[in-house]
């Protein structure tokens, strides 16, 4: 479809300042279209500079890729507003793998009419050429998968002894985590807010046990060892073996295993990857002071986010640095841009790849290692690998029923509990 508009030779300004405008809704509505509903589908709209398009019926929860990557008329920049709000919703300029076009990974978080604002570069219209923008719905959202987790607590100390209630803060940090209901998503900047996504996986502490017996999902083991240390290249993991002062796991197929412990040195965590290391150390380790929200968890490690950066690993996700200085290694993920390095604490916008584009480092990932009340987002990308890993590798725990109740029937009207033993917890 060609557009229909006359041309109008203008003389415009391009500002040479590298700073990256995010555009006002100020701009002029082109026309009205509506989203595509089914998945793969794509409508597209031509846009100039200085344009938008209201888009009606984005579906919460649904994924859109919003794009003018592959047409080159102009170094297109895409912010998105809802329809009559005033709050930016997401923005982009120069997506990592087409610059200088842009993408955005959409999950609206309501359902309703955008407007798609494209711009030049720093605010710019360009009434010259149009732009292709193509909105494609990538997906609806997948079932909810719940993971029974059992956390074994292994202390050396009745400090390191943490309660069930920091335990407890620590299942609903992962479950809001993981599902993007944790309220400081909202607190993103916008460049990086557009890009969130709901990862579709929730935790339960588990109520039954390998053997069928119920339980609170919690073991408690004393230890005379001294402070663990990450020995994880081994498989002398002490923290995850019974008779060397640990606990011994319990089937990766049916639990998420989180130990927590006294780990030596500055090490807060650890986390066994999907087709690594052996079955009997599968899991993730947290320290006792980066665990959950409460008790014996100390600022900034006390946002529960230390564990859901672990749980990222054991998903398959790496690190977004890609593990390798210098902007040579990728965490194989492409919304989310590469960095050169971890970031520390919480820094303003910062940009160690030429990612100035983009926005930066998306150091506000779960998956850099910034201050817990720093980091607040999944990308769709990081969840593709979360996807594919519980559809593969993970799989078994999907039909895990360690979170549904014991099957052990407690007998009545007798002075001794009589228990009948369970059935093994797996129905396949
Ligand atoms: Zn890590
Ligand atoms: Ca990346």
């Amino acid at each position: 479809m060609k557009k229909l508009y006359i041309l109008i030779p203008v003389i415009f300004f391009t500002a040479n300042n590298t700073a990256i405008s995010q555009c006002p809704n100020d701009n002029v509505l082109y026309e009205i279209i509506t989203a595509p509903s089914v998945v793969g589908a794509t409508v597209n709209t031509l846009l100039y500079g200085g344009e938008y398009t209201q888009i009606n019926g984005l579906v919460s929860g649904n994924t859109y890729r919003i794009t003018t990557c592959g047409d080159n008329a102009f170094d297109s920049q895409i912010t998105i507003y809802k329809t009559s709000g005033a709050v930016l919703q997401a923005f982009n300029d120069d997506y990592i793998t087409c610059s200088p076009q842009s993408t955005i990974n959409f999950s609206p978080f309501t359902s309703g009419s955008y407007d798609i604002l494209i711009d030049e570069y720093n605010c710019a219209d360009n009434f010259v050429s149009y732009i292709t923008v193509q909105i494609t719905l990538l997906e609806t959202p997948d079932p909810i998968i719940t993971i029974p987790v059992v956390v074994h607590v292994v202390y050396a100390n009745s400090t390191q002894n943490i309660s069930n209630a920091q335990i407890q803060s620590q299942i609903d940090v992962l479950n809001d985590d993981f599902r993007r209901l944790n309220s400081d998503v909202s607190g993103l900047p916008e460049r990086f807010k557009g890009f969130s996504k709901d990862c579709r996986i929730e935790f339960c502490l588990a109520t039954q046990d390998p053997n069928g017996f119920p339980t609170t999902g919690i073991t408690r083991t004393a230890t005379s060892h001294a402070p663990f240390n990450d020995d994880i290249i081994g498989d002398y993991q002490e923290m995850k073996f019974t008779s060397i002062g640990g606990k011994d796991i319990w089937d990766r197929d049916y639990y998420l295993n989180i130990w927590v412990c006294d780990l030596d040195g500055l090490l807060l965590g650890y986390a066994q990857f999907p087709s690594t290391g052996v079955p009997s150390t599968d899991g993730i380790v947290v320290d006792y002071t980066a665990f959950g929200t409460t008790g014996t968890a100390v600022f900034p490690y006390n946002g529960g986010r230390t564990a859901t950066h672990e749980v990222g690993h054991w998903l398959d996700l790496k690190h977004i640095w890609g593990d390798e200085a210098a902007c040579t290694g990728s965490d194989l993920v492409n919304d989310t841009p590469n960095s050169a390095d971890k970031n520390f604490g919480c820094p303003a916008l910062i940009s160690t790849c030429s990612n100035g584009g983009f926005g930066g480092d998306m150091y506000v990932n779960y998956m850099d290692y910034t201050d817990h009340n720093c980091m607040a987002m999944f990308s769709y990308g990081q969840y593709q690998r979360i996807e594919a890993t519980m559809n593969g590798f993970r799989s078994p725990l999907k039909f895990s029923n360690g979170c549904q109740p014991s099957e052990v029937v407690v007998a009545e009207n007798t002075n001794i509990n009589t228990t009948v033993f369970p059935k093994h917890t797996n129905d396949l």
